[in-house]
């Protein structure tokens, strides 16, 4: 018992260490030449990075205007490190539904997760929102 107490102590040390997780919501906005950044609905403007995959999501201008809903944490008051990208951290809203981020290549029927070339045949894909439900 005294040792399951020490390891909660230990994991609440921790935890309280850790950056808090929060969302963050609004509207992506991505244009040539300057860091994507996401307007909150009180129309406050912060600065988006990620890992490396999701700096290529947030470098595609076909995302532009989408509403998002971003998972991460503050940097500095303007500044969101959005989780890794396999936590599937970043979703679209349309329809009034989250929506996986997705890239398809219809001649290959391959998906990625990153814009660019398709692995396989090098065409570019195209965006394919998806619902997380599906299969
Ligand atoms: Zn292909």
């Amino acid at each position: 018992m005294r040792g399951f107490l020490c390891l909660l102590a230990a994991a609440l040390f921790c935890a309280a260490s850790e950056p808090k997780t929060t969302t963050l919501r609004g509207k992506l906005i991505i244009a040539a030449g300057e860091p994507a950044s996401l307007e909150t609905a009180d129309h406050q403007r912060v600065t988006l990075d990620g890992d490396e995959s999701t700096r290529k999501i947030l470098g595609d201008q076909r995302l532009n205007g989408y509403e998002v809903e971003a998972k991460g944490h503050f940097t500095a008051p303007r500044r969101f490190l959005i989780d890794p990208i396999h936590t599937r951290a970043m979703m679209v809203r349309q329809d009034g539904r989250l929506k996986m981020i997705t890239y398809w290549c219809n001649v290959c029927s391959i998906r990625a997760y990153t814009p660019g070339p398709c692995v396989c045949c090098q065409r570019e894909t195209t965006l394919d929102l998806r619902d997380p439900d599906a299969q």
